[in-house]
């Protein structure tokens, strides 16, 4: 298998909208990029300068999520990428478990590499470091709502300790003043921390600044580890510069449609909007999905006729009240898993008949949709709102298709109107 010869950035991301989040950052700096889900069984199909795989690694066993991480890198090797780049969430989301230090460790291991950095900071979402302690927006991670989180509840925002906790190597601090002096600051800071034998770094950021004076002194370093925020300084490094070509797909054909199973604020809001704006739309009752109706069927014979006039939504959004309701009746896992399976059954029965610019709603059920499509890799376009850009893809059965997969909380009350004017 012949490896790209001009990857420069290979990156390994441990959930899907995260890796879409870095993806997107990338764009905006200048890099031509592709976004895998999962490690990819063939080589790269389209030119790219960075490929980021996407993995569901964050909250399942370390013993796991380094074995996808270290598949991922394999292959991203076999690519010919120059230098990797491990991403996870803005606010560290871990246990004393991992799996950010495990991960990290064991691609420092692969890469037989003594030094990486650490740092989660990304200004433009308000997530700063300073001296060593995360804040998101006004407040530290530990007195955020991060601190009730189900899966990776964060109770400290140390993040020397936290990542301690989780490594065997020793972990220092690159603290604010040694960024504010600049990238010859930081990288004797680099030289004097590996002399004390600290292997991993967490890196101060207040501000974008911050980032784009450590940029260059992680120029020759085999792996970077981070949130979605470093990717701004990166490209840089490549020579690249931001431009509207990195971020061009192929032109747009075929009919509109929307399926949206997040319930979100922001999402009712979507599907509200798209209604009064006199936008054609589907209601779909999980009652009647648990029931036995042929929902999809049904969904798909209401869509025909009337995707030639424009784009169609079909939903299952719903408040809080209702799907409280729902959940009641049917288990939260069952109503989703069921909700998700026929969201997705008529995201293909849509592309099969003629749509070819597909918005999703919701990181789950944009999951689900993907996979059904059979979509592996897509490339990343134009932002559309903050961490939603337009991607373009292959289904299994080669149809081309723009998708645009936005997660929960995302994009304006017009995102739905918005995202087809784009592709015009
Ligand atoms: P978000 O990004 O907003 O979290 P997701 O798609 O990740 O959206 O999650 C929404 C979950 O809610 C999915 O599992 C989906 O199947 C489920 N769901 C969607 N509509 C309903 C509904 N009306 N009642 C109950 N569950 C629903």
């Amino acid at each position: 298998m012949m490896g790209q010869p001009n990857l420069l950035l290979g990156c390994i991301a441990d959930d899907f909208t995260g890796a879409t989040d870095l993806a997107n950052n990338l764009v905006r700096s200048g890099m031509r990029v592709v976004q895998t889900i999962g490690v990819p069984q063939a080589p790269l199909d389209t030119a790219a300068d960075a490929v980021v795989v996407a993995l569901k690694s964050r909250t399942i066993a370390p013993a796991e999520a380094i074995e996808q991480s270290l598949a991922a890198l394999q292959w991203l090797r076999g690519q010919g990428a120059q230098q990797m780049y491990f991403k996870y969430c803005s606010t560290f989301d871990s246990t004393a478990q991992g799996n950010i230090g495990p991960v990290t460790e064991a691609l420092m291991d692969a890469l037989n590499t003594d030094f990486t950095i650490a740092t989660p900071a990304f200004p433009d979402n308000q997530r700063t470091v300073f001296k060593g302690h995360l804040f998101v927006g006004d407040v530290l991670l530990s007195d955020s709502g991060m601190r009730n989180h189900p899966l990776t509840p964060m109770t400290d925002s140390n993040l020397v300790r936290v990542l301690q906790a989780q490594c065997g190597r020793k972990v220092g601090l690159i603290d604010y003043r040694t960024v504010a002096a600049g990238a010859q600051a930081i990288t004797q800071r680099i030289a004097e921390l590996r002399a004390d034998g600290v292997g991993i770094a967490i890196v101060d950021a207040l501000g974008n600044d911050d980032l784009l004076r450590l940029g260059p002194a992680l120029k020759s370093m085999p792996l970077v580890t981070a949130g979605s925020g470093v990717a701004i300084a990166l490209p840089a490094n490549f020579g690249l510069t931001p431009s509207a070509a990195a971020a061009q797909l192929p032109p747009a054909g075929g009919m509109c449609a929307v399926v949206s199973g997040s319930c979100s604020v922001a999402t009712n809001r979507q599907v509200l909007d798209f209604i009064s704006a006199g936008g054609q739309a589907l209601a779909l009752d999980p009652l009647r999905i648990a029931a036995g109706d042929r929902v999809s069927e049904q969904a798909l014979a209401w869509a025909r006729p009337l995707l030639a006039q424009g784009p169609v939504l079909v939903y299952s959004t719903a408040d809080v009240q209702a799907v409280k309701a729902v959940q009641g009746r049917l288990g939260v896992e069952e109503a989703g898993a069921m909700v998700e399976r026929t969201l997705a059954d008529i995201a293909r029965g849509l592309v099969e008949l003629g749509a070819r610019q597909l918005v999703v709603a919701g990181g789950e059920t944009s999951g689900a949709c993907v996979q059904a499509l059979g979509v592996s890799q897509m490339q990343i376009g134009p932002q559309i709102d903050p961490g939603v850009p337009w991607c373009h893809a292959r289904t299994a059965a080669g149809a081309p298709i723009h998708l645009a997969l936005k997660s929960g909380n995302f994009g304006s009350d017009d995102f739905f109107t918005k995202a087809f004017r784009m592709l015009e």
